[in-house]
């Protein structure tokens, strides 16, 4: 089968275990914008057994927690659509009053030229730190 997720990581890993995996995606509007991507071919969230919604939500939230330490954004966007690939995964975006799109959706029209903050490289230092920090 030919899966894109499967085959490519779909961007710089920051977590992974057996289950699922958190990317950090490369994004010149929002360099923070990180991607939890269920390693297996899951459809919906109620398709997932009770302890791996909990192992899901854990590393959501721990990854909504690693941004906010990092970067302290204006707000935390989460979104799980899942249209395009047959991997359940959420997008973990950090919003600034001054971003691209704020207060309109990253994938809403855009509103001023905007600022990315962080730079990938110390991003995914400093992520990857939380991440797996206590
Ligand atoms: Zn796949």
């Amino acid at each position: 089968m030919h899966c894109e997720l499967c085959r490519h990581d779909g961007g710089q890993v920051l977590y992974h275990d057996a289950q699922l995996r958190i990317i950090l995606v490369a994004d010149d509007d929002y360099p923070a914008f990180c991607r939890l991507i269920w390693q297996g071919h899951v459809k919906e969230m109620s398709d997932l057994d009770p302890a791996q919604r909990e192992h899901l939500f854990h590393w959501l939230i721990r990854t909504e927690q690693a941004l906010r330490t990092v970067l302290n954004p204006d707000k935390i966007n989460l979104a799980s659509f899942g249209n395009m690939v047959p991997h359940l995964h959420w997008h973990v975006i950090p919003r600034f009053s001054d971003d691209r799109h704020f207060p309109q959706p990253v994938w809403g029209a855009a509103q001023r030229d905007g600022v990315p903050h962080g730079e990938p490289a110390a991003l995914a230092l400093a992520l990857t730190a939380a991440l797996h920090g206590d």
